[in-house]
């Protein structure tokens, strides 16, 4: 097996860094090198060492003087809503009914779903995205389609055929029981098949009538190693009729809670307007509240309280996601751009290197996946996005002024976008040049 060197500045996240000063919350290599065989990082460190350790039939290539990072994780997307993004005017409830659910009565058509799985997980991996956790849609197909392209690529996916039986129409609907039995055929076909992972993905608890929440709390209870996604606490109009749908709820969080989807593996998509109860129950149970940026600026959802989350009493954990196509960008860079806007007029900031870590090893010690991907560590896989700071007319120019590695690093969220994205690798193949070709 041939093993390939990659030379380039190497950064890489050991824990949340506190400050911009906290220095050894990172590892930073100025002339750092990758061995990577088999799709694993098998070294990794200063390019000298590691050059080493590789022997002479390594490939090499040199990606000097641009960054080497983990490949971005997003947290929070739907495949289907390609065609959904950039929807003009609506809140939540309306884009959902205007937009979202007539576009996903397509995915019954199988051939509808490869083709926009095929050019989902490209979009992806043009922007520098490496690991994605995607709702599919209500149809078993469109979950076959997305395994199927993301097998090809051999990329570490997280993903679910949504489960929903009312409040939308027809044509997006499954039952208590159809929901149930396709899960299990997909997570028997698809679940720990190479990179694959399932995720059982009630939609929200609008969509999915009590039966229906039953059999996603059984799915949990016999999967407990699985994923479970969902949406919670988005909107006040969804806060609102979902306390009419579940009378005797304590608050919307209660719902998940009372049929046991609530737990370490548990991703719940906005969590803009908790209550301290609510926030206490997902801290409790280690649930993860991701936070999308610009799915909530766009449907003007509300600001989510990240520094408040993660500084209470019992911190919440957190992730991060472009919640395409409520999400208006692809780009992990153009979300926390963003992110920094909302944590900003929450009278907070988030430096740099957080939002670095954030998109890279938080997102994956959010889904529990941060021994395989996440890192540049010795023994993951090789996951890897070149970032390149002087990619347009208009960065040049800022670069000329920037001094350190923290000023590089928030130019490219700033003003960075999928042309920042030099080269992607996914499981150690070079999956951006090869698209292009
Ligand atoms: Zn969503």
């Amino acid at each position: 097996m041939t093993s390939t060197l990659l030379r380039g500045r190497t950064l890489s996240f050991v824990r949340w860094p506190e400050t911009i000063d906290d220095h050894s919350a990172w590892r930073y290599e100025e002339d750092g090198g990758l061995l990577i065989s088999d799709g694993r990082i098998v070294a990794s460190g200063a390019y000298a060492q590691v050059e080493e350790q590789a022997g002479e039939g390594a490939k090499k290539i040199d990606h000097r003087p641009h960054l080497l990072l983990p490949g971005f994780v997003d947290t929070h997307v739907h495949f289907p809503q390609m065609q959904v993004i950039a929807s003009y005017g609506a809140e939540l409830l309306d884009w959902l009914n205007t937009y979202t659910f007539p576009e996903e009565t397509k995915f019954a058509n199988a051939q509808h779903g490869r083709r926009i799985a095929r050019l989902f997980l490209d979009e992806m991996v043009r922007h520098g995205t490496t690991t994605v956790v995607a709702y599919c849609s209500v149809h078993k197909a469109s979950a076959e389609a997305f395994f199927a392209e993301s097998h090809d690529r051999n990329m570490l996916n997280i993903a679910g055929k949504v489960m929903m039986d009312r409040n939308a129409p027809e044509g997006v609907l499954d039952t208590p029981q159809s929901g149930y039995d396709d899960t299990k055929a997909l997570i028997k076909e698809w679940h720990g098949k190479g990179r694959q992972h399932y995720a059982i993905t009630p939609r929200f608890a609008i969509t999915s009538s009590p039966e229906q929440m039953e059999m996603a709390g059984a799915l949990c209870r016999e999967h407990p190693d699985l994923h479970m996604q969902t949406h919670l606490s988005e909107n006040h109009a969804e806060i609102a009729f979902t306390q009419q749908l579940y009378p005797w709820s304590r608050d919307y969080t209660d719902v998940y809670e009372h049929y046991g989807l609530l737990g370490k593996k548990s991703l719940f998509g906005h969590c803009i307007h908790l209550s301290e109860r609510e926030a206490d129950a997902l801290s409790q149970s280690d649930s993860v509240a991701v936070f999308c940026p610009t799915s909530n600026l766009f449907l003007g959802s509300g600001l989510f309280d990240y520094q408040r989350f993660r500084h209470r009493e019992k911190p919440l954990r957190i992730a991060a996601a472009t919640d395409v196509g409520g999400g208006t960008n692809y780009s992990m860079l153009r979300t926390m751009d963003e992110g920094y806007k909302v944590i900003a007029l929450n009278g907070e900031k988030l430096n740099p290197f957080q939002s670095f870590w954030q998109i890279t090893r938080g997102n994956a010690e959010a889904l529990s996946v941060v021994q395989k991907i996440g890192t540049l560590d010795q023994g993951t896989d090789a996951d890897i996005v070149v970032l390149d700071a002087r990619a347009t007319p208009a960065m040049r120019l800022r670069m000329e002024t920037v001094q350190t590695l923290a000023q590089e690093l928030f130019l490219l969220q700033t003003l960075g976008d999928d042309r920042a994205v030099r080269e992607v690798y996914v499981a150690g193949r070079a999956a951006k040049s090869d698209m292009a070709n």
